[in-house]
């Protein structure tokens, strides 16, 4: 779990990853962080292969975490 804030709904999150790469005019890419439900309302957006194993992760932390009972 790396819980964080979500670029997309603006608010933070349980969980999030980094799904686009922002480029800018010097420096590195800024990683664009967001979470499991919004990374799914953007299905079919060009996130390219980096994004989509980023949302597989989250799906799998997702699943991860209920399956396991609640501390
Ligand atoms: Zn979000």
């Amino acid at each position: 779990m790396s819980a964080g804030w979500c670029a997309w709904h603006r608010d933070r999150a349980e969980d999030v990853e980094p799904i686009f790469y922002e480029e800018r005019g010097s420096g590195p890419a800024a990683a664009i962080s967001v979470c499991l439900p919004c990374a799914r309302k953007m299905h079919g957006r060009p996130y390219g292969e980096a994004g989509r194993a980023a949302v597989k992760a989250l799906e799998g932390r997702a699943a991860e975490s209920r399956s396991r009972p609640r501390a």
